[in-house]
């Protein structure tokens, strides 16, 4: 997958600019404060995902404008697209190959890209939602339609939620709740094979990544704990019912809780560094390593599956690596398109270009 061009109009201090990239290495430069993170960011939201830095869709807009209008053009194997979208009202409105799309859902898995940024160290030291959302993510741009499967689920769980703070006032609501226990045990476990299907791809490049970023000093591990008795080597039906008894057992505590505390809502993927939990005794460059390690096998896994490799977009990520961690990362990432932002231009000989206060200068 490669960029072509990318127009922007409005969006954050990225006033009206047209890029054209090159297919290899695309070193985006410029002092502090410019602009490179807006780049960046804009072209992860043509993923259909939300923004890497947590923002809400009416900060995407220049100051004092009502409106931001971005446009991606790529190709893919087998042809040219585009998507653009209208930023407005608190909303992004997406339209894609000039088709007007109802919900993001709908483009997600047309253009794939796999973003790191030094905010992605969150994901090993956060707690469990920002792991689960990274297999969630990654799923959704490799099988769109888990996307409606999560929504399904949500709601199954906002509807049991709700009935769990009626029940105190009316207890004959009680014999209802098993109704959404097995609702949410079935979804729940269609959930859990995907994401226990997914790390099973994923676990054994992460590890080859990880060894290699580590020059082979230490081992990385990735293990899904599921919050019910269920282990990953159940089929869907035993998660079922795991699930089913774990949400049964809990049933009295909820009431009381006024929400669900089991759930594959509550699962969580534990990285483990020479079988230390990374969250809890990694230092800071291990961290970085083991996300590293995660992105490249996400990256790997999408090219092996899709046929196709992801645009690499790499924020401030390379001046925080020593030069044998940097080659190794640019390496493994040849053939893939990729976007570098950083302070100076110190790679040399690929398509440079520079942002000075939200322009684009070649
Ligand atoms: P650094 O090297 O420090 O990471 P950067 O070039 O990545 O800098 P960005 O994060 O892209 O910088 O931000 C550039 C500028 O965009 C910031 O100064 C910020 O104030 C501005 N900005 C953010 N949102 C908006 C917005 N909605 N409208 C106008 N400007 C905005
Ligand atoms: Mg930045």
């Amino acid at each position: 997958m490669v960029v072509k061009s990318l127009k922007l109009n409005n969006y954050r201090n990225l006033e009206n600019t047209v890029f054209y990239p090159t297919d290899g290495i695309n070193v985006i430069y410029g002092s502090n404060a410019q602009g490179k993170t807006n780049l960046i960011e804009c072209l992860w939201l043509f993923t259909g995902g939300r923004s890497f830095r947590g923002s809400k869709e009416s900060e995407l807009v220049a100051f004092g404008k009502n409106q931001a209008d971005t446009e991606l053009c790529f190709q893919t194997r087998e042809r040219e697209q585009t998507i653009k979208f209208e930023i407005q009202s608190g909303k992004r409105f997406p339209i894609l190959n000039d088709v007007p799309k109802s919900s993001l859902s709908q483009i997600v898995g047309s253009f794939c890209a796999v973003v790191f940024s030094p905010d992605h160290l969150t994901l090993i030291k956060n707690g469990p939602e920002e792991r689960r959302s990274f297999i969630d993510g990654a799923i959704c741009q490799l099988k769109p339609t888990y996307a409606s499967l999560l929504g399904r689920y949500k709601k199954i769980l906002g509807e049991r939620n709700a009935l769990l703070k009626d029940i105190p006032h009316h207890r004959e609501l009680e014999d209802t709740l098993d109704i959404w226990n097995e609702r949410l045990a079935v979804e729940g476990s269609a959930i859990a094979e995907q994401r226990i299907k997914y790390l099973n791809g994923l676990t054994v490049p992460a590890i080859k990544f990880y060894e290699g970023i580590s020059s082979g000093r230490e081992k990385l591990s990735l293990e899904y704990k599921m919050n019910c008795h269920a282990n990953t080597d159940m089929s869907r039906s035993e998660i079922a019912d795991a699930m089913l008894l774990s949400l049964r057992q809990k049933q009295s505590e909820d009431i009381y809780c006024g929400y669900t505390t089991t759930g594959m809502h509550r699962d969580d993927l534990i990285v483990k560094i020479d079988n230390m939990e990374a969250r809890s005794f990694g230092s800071q460059g291990q961290q970085r390593s083991a996300v590293l390690a995660l992105k490249l096998a996400e990256a790997e896994q999408i090219g092996e599956i899709k046929g196709e490799n992801p645009v690499i977009l790499l924020d401030d990520v390379l001046s925080e690596l020593d030069n044998t961690r940097r080659n190794y990362l640019l390496k493994k990432l040849s053939g893939m398109q990729i976007f570098i932002t950083c302070c100076d231009s110190f790679i040399e000989g690929k398509n440079i270009v520079r942002i000075e206060n939200g322009k684009i200068i070649s």
